[in-house]
């Protein structure tokens, strides 16, 4: 904390939003020296980060903008370091592994839309090259002798991995608090408003803030927020149902995109994308579609219990990319979304925090900007 004025505490910074995004840039924040707070909704907010499936994921992303796949490989590349990092910090291990990942198609004609994907993302301009590899069904066999007799090959990237994310979160708010940051629960901010003088006064229920820099991270709500600063957030609701079933002894040794052995023994089934606004309600139509094709995938998950499941809902831009924004009308003021902000909190807090830190974000930043969206559609 800097101090307080006569009604408003003072920090450098403020994040507005705990969820994974927010809490990682805030970490970030506090390592590069500034004084940050942490504004959270709370308990009855959206949170993806409570309900995400863990991956972080590298093959698939940046189909459309190569800058993306460049940061993704980058956060990704820096994980390991960062969950050392986390662990020294605060004792919690978040169970990342690194040991490459798998899309699995029970279908030729899947196999061939993924596969043609990933040859056109890989042969983008300025796409920056990674290994990955096309395999037959032998060759899934070979790592998975489990696999079902659907299953026609699929695709492996050695960059993919996971983590336990519900303990990353834990995580980040405890290296966050362990490190002198103010988490500010139960404030929903209803109002931000540059002062002449520089800096931002952030009202909320529970009393105003003042800060030099604010950071916008407050998922799906940036986007009522961002006007407030100048910026834009388009980004929409796009639910995810999960089922989780009973521990069971170690089969998969290697994340799949749709199915996961968590570092506990359950298997993680996953997910849908569902265009059906702000509403976390499951629905066992989906539920069972999921379930079937991951019995498919591998016939001797049908034997186990599922003892949860939930739906989440994920922060989605119009073209699926991340937003970062610094505002030019509003300068001091950030924006931060994304729909992978597990496989991003490292680069959240090692590449993105230091940047707002230093007042700009780096020029290589603008392929995120919302204001690729203002570009007129062609006719
Ligand atoms: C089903 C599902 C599966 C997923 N799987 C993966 C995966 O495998 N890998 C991956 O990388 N990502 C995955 N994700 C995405 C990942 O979970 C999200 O990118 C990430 O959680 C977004 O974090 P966030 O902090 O932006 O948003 P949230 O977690 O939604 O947090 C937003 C925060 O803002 C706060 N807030 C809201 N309004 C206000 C306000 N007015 N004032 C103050 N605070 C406010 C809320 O309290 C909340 O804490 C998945 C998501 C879903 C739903």
């Amino acid at each position: 904390m800097l101090g307080t004025m006569a009604d408003a505490t003072i920090f450098d910074t403020a994040v507005i939003g705990g969820g994974v995004v927010g809490a990682a840039v805030a970490r970030g924040l506090l390592g590069a020296g500034l004084t940050v707070c942490i504004l959270d909704e709370g308990d009855v907010a959206h949170r993806a980060s409570r309900g995400n499936f863990a991956l972080v994921w590298v093959q698939s992303k940046g189909l459309g903008m190569a800058r993306y796949g460049a940061w993704t490989r980058a956060s990704s590349d820096a994980w390991a370091d960062f969950a050392a990092d986390l662990r020294t910090e605060t004792g919690i291990d978040v169970a990342h592994q690194r040991p490459g990942g798998f899309s699995l198609c029970l279908s030729e004609e899947e196999l061939e839309r993924r596969r043609a994907a990933l040859v056109r993302m890989h042969n983008q301009p300025g796409w920056i090259p990674y290994d990955w590899e096309l395999l037959d069904r032998a060759a899934i066999a070979r790592e998975f002798p489990d696999v079902g007799p659907e299953v026609v090959g699929g695709l492996y990237c050695p960059l993919d991995g996971h983590v336990n994310s519900l303990r990353l979160f834990r995580a980040l708010h405890a290296a966050f608090n362990a490190r002198g940051g103010a988490y500010l629960p139960e404030r929903p901010v209803t109002s931000i408003a540059p002062l002449s003088a520089g800096g931002f006064r952030i009202e909320t229920p529970r009393g105003a803030i003042e800060a030099g820099k604010v950071v916008l991270a407050a998922g799906i709500a940036n986007a009522p927020l961002a006007p407030m600063v100048g910026l834009t957030a388009p980004v929409r609701p796009q639910r995810g149902q999960i089922l989780v079933t009973e521990k069971t002894a170690p089969f998969l040794y290697r994340p799949i995109l749709t199915v996961r052995q968590t570092d506990e023994g359950g298997l993680m089934i996953g997910d849908s994308m569902e265009e059906v606004g702000p509403d976390e309600r499951i629905g066992l139509g989906v539920l069972s579609v999921m379930a079937q094709r991951a019995v498919r995938m591998f016939p001797r998950i049908a034997s186990l219990n599922v003892v949860r499941t939930w739906a989440a809902l994920r922060v989605m831009s119009r073209d699926g990319f991340p937003i970062y924004d610094g505002s030019e009308g509003s300068p001091g003021a950030f924006i931060a979304t994304c729909h992978s902000g597990v496989t991003l909190a490292a680069a959240h807090d090692r590449l993105l925090a230091p940047m707002i830190a230093r007042g700009a974000l780096d020029a290589d930043m603008a392929p995120f900007s919302a204001r690729r969206f203002d570009v007129p559609q062609a006719a």
